[in-house]
């Protein structure tokens, strides 16, 4: 399928595929991807934005869908759609990430085979210009699931692998977004701040609560389903603006921001990734297709009312062995669209267009 194409039918009305039956009638292969969820509101972005991050998406589905289709494996399709965004500065991961504390990206990201349930993650790397690439490289050519920090570094370069300086990452935009941060970080110490206070949200103060929840995730990541009826995932981050001492989220942790098993689902997470952790979401959705038979929009609306009751945000993005697609979320908007042989190709952004 031609990009133009593509295209036409992302311009589609929202509701012209809103309500669209997702089971597909033959067998099908296709893939999911997110860029992020947060508060991403149609006032507050213009339409020059707008189109690009659309396009960005666009692009990022058909990286992934030429592999599946030239019958390549749902693995090389998830690689191949997240290094497009990965190697935007419009989300946060690779290029683009978000600052921590020190001014310094910090990049994690996760992924996952469902026909061998291997995985691979890495955390706080700095100079690997694809994350995931490098978790997988920690997948299939080491005996270890996780690897941090400068440890993953010389694993990669014992593989190979050229590095890039962390300015490569850096963008004015994040800059602004770390610096709004640490202001409103010494406005709580002082309490001047005027935002309510969520009591769901112990030990944090109300000005970091908001700002988390004002500035969008921005973490990548993609679900695929193959031509020989392979599932993965893999999901890719900056993490969360001005986090500190060498603190991970849940995009690297298996279970939590990332899982796959060809029995039941592939998801890839983007929230509040403390929230994401303690609630174990790409697992929790699995284990209900596998537990309790629900249907995967079930399954990962349930887990989302979890998050949302410990005071969490975000979204998914899931797939099941028959190609039928969940993206939820509970922010105000995500990054969001996919792509299967024989479906209207979707690509998404607010409340109120498709989640399946
Ligand atoms: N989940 C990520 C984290 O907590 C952030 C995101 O989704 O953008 O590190």
């Amino acid at each position: 399928m031609k990009l133009p194409l593509l295209l036409a039918a992302v311009a589609l009305p929202a509701s012209a595929v809103a309500h669209e039956s997702t089971t597909p009638t033959m067998k099908t292969y296709g893939l999911v991807i997110h860029g992020g969820a947060g508060v991403i509101q149609r006032d507050q972005m213009s339409a020059e934005l707008e189109a690009q991050y659309r396009a960005t998406l666009a692009e990022a589905l058909q990286a992934g869908y030429a592999v599946l289709e030239s019958g390549g494996a749902a693995l090389d399709a998830v690689l191949a759609a997240v290094r497009v965004m990965e190697d935007s500065p419009l989300f946060n991961a690779g290029k683009g990430a978000v600052f921590n504390a020190d001014g310094i990206c910090e990049l994690d990201a996760s992924i996952m085979n469902g026909a061998t349930l291997q995985a691979g993650a890495i955390a706080g790397v700095r100079r690997i210009r694809n994350p995931l690439q490098l978790a997988r490289e920690v997948m299939e050519h080491s005996p270890h699931v996780m690897m941090i920090g400068e440890g993953a570094e010389r694993f990669a370069a014992s593989r190979g692998y050229e590095f890039v300086e962390n300015e490569y990452f850096h963008t004015d935009f994040r800059r602004a977004q770390l610096e709004r941060a640490k202001k409103r970080e010494t406005r709580a110490d002082q309490g001047t701040s005027s935002v309510p206070l969520d009591l769901s949200s112990p030990g944090i103060s109300d000005d970091a609560l908001h700002f988390i929840r004002e500035e969008k995730y921005g973490t990548v990541g993609c679900v695929a389903l193959d031509q020989a009826g392979n599932l993965a995932a893999g999901t890719s981050t900056g993490g969360m603006t001005n986090k500190k001492f060498g603190r991970v989220g849940d995009v690297p942790v298996i279970g939590a921001g990332t899982y796959a098993n060809n029995a039941t689902c592939a998801v890839s997470a983007t929230g509040w990734g403390e929230y994401f952790i303690r609630a174990n979401v790409a697992h929790d959705i699995s284990a209900q297709m596998e537990y309790a038979a629900k249907d995967i929009n079930t399954a990962a609306a349930y887990t989302l009312a979890k998050v949302a009751k410990l005071g969490g945000d975000g979204g998914v993005i899931a797939l099941d062995h028959d190609g039928n697609v969940a993206m939820d979320f509970n922010s105000a908007g995500m990054y969001r669209g996919y792509m299967f042989a024989g479906r209207p190709v979707v690509v998404a952004i607010y409340g109120d267009e498709p989640r399946r």
